[in-house]
């Protein structure tokens, strides 16, 4: 076990072995790129007709490591081996799947150093992020097994019906559904493959998982670490490739009994739809964006506010779910705050996101490094910015896709960028006249993930009962509208931003990935 139990809350003052362990394994892993990576299927590695490589967003000519480009072949043979380990699996005592569980949770934690140096590599986080990011994933699974093991891996004695002259035992049993397909973003690759993974796994499911195209090798680290736990051949198997590719041909595969997408909510909502033309109900657990509303009322600790504004908005590059990118100031202090907010952004050190002392990586990809410039562009034409806008391409960072932190103000409300999720560090700002009008603008947007609040106690009851999102903070300075950590916060949206009404991480959750089963005999 690590000495210094990390969460999103408490990463930003860690001991120093953390940074001398995570810049040993950031050498091992540079002194070793170039891998070519095999699809784990069955247990072994297999190999497509075609790899790609998977490149550094902070250095775009760095290649980290080739990947397969699966097919729809490979997505077959994946689900296949899912399909013949899944008898054995489901009647693997709960508590000897608990144990394997928590075999691959030691695992992970012992190897996160070089998972999380991977991840800073081929995500662009810094490195408490990344950190953050690959301590989750055994908080997730271990949260998973103690929920199995808490409710005595849902066996439950249901009452006696009274039926003279027999004996009647009714027994509830809470039952997997079979072969679980997992697919994840490129944002938090460890943690949301390990979340739904574990869940999967310690229901008694069968897994194939599918990191995004951008992001296979922090999830290839994972998967080793649950064959090396010694879970059975084709329990789980890892699939690579792009999302219209092995993605799609994963989805369209009559071979999946349920799936877990966390993703934006174009893709999950075709997914959904998709789901729903089968012959009958499978379950589709959706993660899809957010569009994450911050109120500051005059009654504010600003103090608390600028900092959990500043980390909220801006960690991971605005490319959190939970990324703060609205900010609703009340007019008393709406001058001050975004005063503070612009000299707090200036301070934030942009570059390499494995130095020890950057804030901010890159975007992700050219795609978003581009949106980002069409977005600056039209956030000043159509209101002003407040602070950045520009994208960094000298001084070192012209190898990579660095943009500035940004605020928007002045932008009218019915402009679209008020509702759509731009995802990249973005955020817009607008003055309220009372605390009912900011919870009306919070609330007004197809997405419910998370939201925060800064102001009285009296207030935030009025905040609480009004907010339409699944994750609340108030006046929180370690984040306005991001960190959840298993346990402490489950983590699912409202709305548009997710299907299960439930959050991962938290006491509801594992439920979803099995079904009831009543088993009555009657003597
Ligand atoms: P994305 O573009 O929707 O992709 C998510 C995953 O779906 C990737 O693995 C992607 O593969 C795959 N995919 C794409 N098209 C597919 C298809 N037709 N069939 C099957 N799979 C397909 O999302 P992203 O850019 O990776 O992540 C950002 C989004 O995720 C944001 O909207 C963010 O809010 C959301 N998110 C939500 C949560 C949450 O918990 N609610 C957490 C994190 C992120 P490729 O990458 O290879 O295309
Ligand atoms: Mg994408």
């Amino acid at each position: 076990m690590q000495s210094f139990q990390m969460t999103y809350a408490t990463m930003f003052d860690p001991p120093p072995e953390l940074h001398d362990q995570f810049e040993a394994a950031l050498k091992r892993q540079l002194s070793n790129l170039g891998q070519t990576y095999g699809m784990l299927i069955g247990g072994q590695d297999v190999y497509a007709p075609e790899q790609y490589p998977v490149t550094n967003p902070a250095n775009r000519e760095q290649i980290l490591a080739y990947f397969q480009l699966g097919t729809p072949a490979s997505a077959d043979l994946a689900l296949q081996a899912a399909r013949a380990a899944f008898p054995a699996w489901r009647a693997t005592p709960w508590q000897e799947r608990v144990s394997l569980l928590r075999k691959a949770a030691d695992l992970i934690e012992a190897r996160i150093y070089d998972i999380a140096a991977a991840t800073t590599l081929e995500v662009g986080k810094n490195r408490l992020e990344a950190l953050g990011d690959v301590f989750e994933a055994p908080a997730l699974i271990r949260y998973t097994c103690d929920q199995l093991e808490s409710n005595q891996g849902f066996v439950k004695t249901l009452g006696v019906d009274p039926v003279p002259g027999y004996q009647v035992q009714n027994i509830s049993t809470l039952q997997p559904y079979g072969v679980w397909l997992v697919i994840s973003p490129f944002n938090f690759p460890t943690a949301l493959t390990a979340g739904p993974v574990g869940a999967a796994l310690a229901a008694g499911n069968t897994v194939v998982m599918k990191p995004a195209g951008r992001t296979p090798w922090s999830v290839r680290l994972l998967a080793e670490c649950f064959l090396a736990a010694g879970l059975p051949e084709g329990a789980v198997n890892f699939v690579t490739g792009t999302g219209s590719g092995i993605g799609q041909a994963l989805v369209d595969h009559p071979g999946v009994d349920g799936v877990t997408f966390t993703g934006s909510y174009p893709v999950g909502m075709g997914i959904f739809r998709q789901f729903a033309q089968r012959d009958y109900v499978h379950p589709v657990i959706l993660e899809l964006g957010g569009k994450n509303p911050v109120i500051v009322t005059r009654q504010a600790d600003l103090d608390r506010a600028v900092s959990g504004i500043v980390r909220s908005a801006f960690g991971l590059q605005g490319q959190k779910c939970s990324a703060n990118s609205r900010i609703y100031l009340e007019a008393p202090i709406y001058d001050q705050v975004l005063e503070r907010l612009v000299a707090e952004i200036e301070k934030l050190k942009i570059g390499d996101p494995a130095q020890r002392e950057t804030y901010l990586g890159p975007v992700i990809s050219a795609d978003v490094f581009r949106d980002y410039q069409d977005y600056s562009r039209e956030l000043s034409a159509a209101g002003d910015l407040a602070a950045g806008g520009k994208v960094l391409q000298s001084n070192g960072l012209e190898g990579g896709y660095f943009v500035e932190p940004t605020l928007a103000v002045d932008l009218p409300l019915d402009h679209q960028f008020w509702r759509k999720e731009l995802f990249l560090p973005i955020s817009l700002v607008h003055k309220i006249d009372s605390l009912e009008s900011g919870l009306e603008l919070a609330n007004d947007t197809q997405f419910g993930l998370t939201a925060g609040f800064y102001g009285s106690d009296k207030e935030a009851e009025k905040f609480l009962a009004a907010s339409e999102a699944g994750v609340n903070y108030v006046n929180r300075p370690q984040g306005s509208t991001t960190g959840a950590w298993p346990s402490y916060q489950s983590f699912g949206g409202w709305k548009a931003s997710g299907s299960s009404g439930v959050g991962a991480g938290g006491p509801y959750y594992l439920q979803r990935y099995m079904r009831e089963q009543i088993r009555t005999t009657v003597r």
